[in-house]
């Protein structure tokens, strides 16, 4: 007879790079997983200038009735032999409260963090701070509503065993204990290289093929980070000075705001030419025209990172990149600016033993000095080689998580198994 239709687990990503290329991925696993179909909701039609809160904002908050309406068409396609309906609804963080329209529906929701579990930990533990403490939180992690997570039926973490063994382990025994809901460790989701032949090469992967093995220093920021213009021409400075081979992917400077490049460059009218190249110090390309390369706005970040040529990482610590650094096995120099990168950078020293940067007193600028030291050390010294060696290690743990009895695939297993049954028990419940 015919198959009945696989269900259908909806995934809601908000904007930005860093949400919906994990999303886009999970949904690629959960349609390989073989038992479902994804449908993925990410909406952005806001102006480029919007800001990103107002963005993420007003995009799920639009979402909800056409949300609403997607997921009853979706159940009323369920049929009583358990075919079609929905198994699960995935917002990721963001949209954390459109689980309501999921809870209305009686569909299980499930939140996927594109970030590591140490930040979802630190999150969670908010309310609590807030309870306790009298301060200021002028460094919250994240800006999002908390009471979104109580609807949760479970967190779906795009992070792994190796990556965050004891926090795993502390977050299962808070969920044992009813504190939270379950964490599933099903990453890492992370980009493979694009295979579009030579139309997809771009011109910074020509040049990394002309250099030698691990001597490539690749710094980038993210898909929102900014430097000041200040810290812009500091780091510059001290890229020349180090003598080290790099790429960059250099953005407008911004002197107001971190992750600023996030407002949309359009119409704003930045001067210099218009190129985020032209803020670079005067004659930079010429002086470092034989060790470095300098590319504007955006570098295809997962060809780079895989690339021979590369041998460390000077990253925002956004967590994407962490991931993707870290399946290439590629060491990195811990540089966060905004959200929960600080989580991460510390993570990452701790508990990883990547190099973390040095910063300057009150987020003062890293000076030119301390820029050219540590990306020596990272490519030439000591703690660079341990990292290296580290990296290595992890890259092998990456690619054993997915693999037969690996950590990660027996947790998709375990969550996959909580939406067959909540889907099977809907339709019985339905006929
Ligand atoms: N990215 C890229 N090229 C760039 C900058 C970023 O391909 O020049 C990709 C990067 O590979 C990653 C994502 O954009 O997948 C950025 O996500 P992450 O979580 O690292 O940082 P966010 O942008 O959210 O701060």
């Amino acid at each position: 007879g015919k198959q009945p239709a696989a269900a259908h687990v909806v995934l809601l990503a908000s904007p930005g790079a860093g949400h919906v290329l994990p999303m886009a991925e999970l949904a690629r696993g959960v349609v390989a997983h073989g038992e479902f179909t994804a449908t993925l909701v990410p909406l952005d039609d806001l102006p480029a200038d919007a800001r990103i809160e107002t963005r993420i904002l007003t995009v799920v908050d639009r979402a909800l009735p056409h949300l609403r309406d997607l997921l009853i068409s979706l159940l009323a396609s369920s049929s009583p032999s358990g075919g079609g309906g929905v198994a699960a609804f995935v917002p990721d963080v963001f949209g954390a409260w459109a689980l309501q329209v999921a809870a209305e529906l009686g569909v299980p929701g499930y939140v996927f963090r594109t970030t590591n579990l140490m930040a979802l930990l630190t999150l969670l533990h908010v309310p609590e701070l807030d309870r306790t403490t009298t301060c200021e939180f002028r460094d919250l992690p994240e800006p999002i509503r908390l009471p979104g997570y109580l609807l949760a039926d479970g967190f779906i973490v795009n992070t792994f065993d190796a990556m965050e063994h004891e926090t795993i382990a502390a977050f299962n025994e808070l969920s044992h204990k009813g504190v939270y809901p379950p964490a599933y460790a099903v990453g890492p989701f992370v980009r493979t290289c694009s295979s579009g032949g030579e139309k997809a090469q771009h011109g910074c992967l020509r040049w990394l093929d002309e250099q030698p093995d691990g001597s490539v220093l690749y710094v980038c920021f993210g898909s929102g980070g900014t430097l000041s213009t200040e810290q812009t021409a500091e780091l510059a400075a001290g890229l020349e000075a180090s003598g080290q081979r790099f790429l960059w992917v250099v953005r407008f400077p911004s002197d107001k705001d971190r992750s600023a490049s996030f407002f949309g460059t359009a119409g704003h009218g930045h001067g210099h030419g218009d190129s985020p190249l032209g803020y670079l110090p005067e004659g930079f390309a010429e002086r470092t025209r034989c060790i470095g390369l300098a590319v504007a706005e955006w570098a295809p970040q997962v060809e780079i990172l895989s690339h021979r040529a590369v041998g460390g990482f000077v990253s925002h610590c956004g967590w994407n990149s962490t991931l993707e650094a870290v399946a290439a096995g590629v060491p990195m120099l811990a540089w966060p600016l905004y959200a929960e990168q600080r989580v991460n950078a510390v993570m990452l020293a701790e508990r990883v033993g990547l190099v973390l940067l040095p910063r300057g007193k009150d987020d003062g600028i890293v000076t030119r000095e301390e820029v050219a030291a540590a990306v020596t050390e990272l490519v030439a010294g000591e703690k660079g080689a341990a990292a290296r060696e580290k990296a290595r290690e992890l890259r092998e743990a990456a690619a054993k998580a997915w693999g037969p009895d690996g950590t990660s695939r027996k947790a998709f297993e375990a969550v996959a198994s909580e939406w067959k049954m909540a889907a099977a028990a809907r339709s019985r419940g339905a006929s």
